[in-house]
């Protein structure tokens, strides 16, 4: 498939050596896992629109002065990003009660919660990324006191920004994760948004209907994960031009 050397591959995407030194090629599979990969199958045409949303978000939120390792969408599936250390931490912003918190809390579904909480999870495939607080953080060497501080404010600012932009098209943002990593410039060393957002990693609920549009619908069996995918990226504005029929894309490395 690719004429680049393969760095990394994870569930949903394939990193490869980018062009200049210091970037990654991000290719965007089709691939779907829950549940720590005990569930897997393919949504069809998602890696194209993650492609394009993920594209869509880190811009407008760099436009709010947040760094992102994003630089450019190169095709339908690829994106050039600046290669991190990534962080072994997953951000979780909480604006409504879903998914493992509503086991872990007793709190239904749906139920507004008083504040956005942010949480921290370790990423560990062996340990299923289990939730830890900013101790184990810190004591494991993971992140410094400093770095903590940037990924929740950060995580706090893109959260509010999210909320925004979703409201507008109708869509009420109810949690999502983010990732950061170290980008290493010289001497300098700075805290940045890396990885992706999008449906895979967000809960988006129609503000009317309270219908889901996000990966919900393939952990749960739902059926119609494709269409919610495609659903938020044309309220968002950016479904691939040619439209649904055009969404494999193109296999080829630019
Ligand atoms: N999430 C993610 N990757 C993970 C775990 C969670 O992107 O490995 C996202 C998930 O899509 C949701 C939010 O983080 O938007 C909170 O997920 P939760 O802890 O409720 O876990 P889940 O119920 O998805 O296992």
């Amino acid at each position: 498939m690719s004429r680049r050397r393969q760095v990394y591959e994870g569930k949903g995407k394939v990193l490869f050596e980018g062009p200049e030194p210091g970037t990654l090629v991000q290719y965007f599979k089709d691939d779907a896992t829950a549940f720590n990969a005990q569930k897997r199958g393919v949504i069809t045409g998602k890696g194209v629109i993650n492609n394009r949303i993920s594209e869509f978000l880190m811009t407008r939120i760099a436009e709010m002065g947040i760094p992102t390792h994003f630089v450019r969408r190169l095709n339908m599936r690829e994106q050039l990003v600046k290669e991190v250390e990534i962080i072994p931490v997953e951000v979780v912003v909480r604006n409504i009660a879903a998914g493992s918190f509503t086991k872990r809390m007793g709190v239904p579904e749906g139920t507004a919660l008083p504040r956005s909480i942010v949480e921290f999870f370790y990423k560990s495939d062996e340990l299923d990324d289990p939730l830890i607080t900013e101790e184990h953080v810190t004591a494991f060497g993971w992140a410094n006191p400093q770095e903590i501080d940037e990924m929740v404010s950060m995580a706090l600012r893109i959260n509010d920004i999210m909320s925004g932009l979703f409201y507008g098209v109708g869509i009420r943002l109810i949690d999502f994760k983010v990732e950061f990593g170290r980008h290493y410039q010289g001497d300098e060393v700075r805290t940045i948004l890396a990885d992706e957002i999008s449906p895979d990693s967000c809960r988006f609920w129609d503000i009317q209907t309270n219908d889901k549009l996000d990966k919900d619908r393939f952990r749960r069996d739902m059926g119609g994960a494709e269409e919610a995918y495609q659903e938020v990226a044309r309220r968002l504005g950016i479904l691939p031009e040619g439209g649904p029929r055009d969404m494999k894309g193109p296999e080829v490395m630019q």
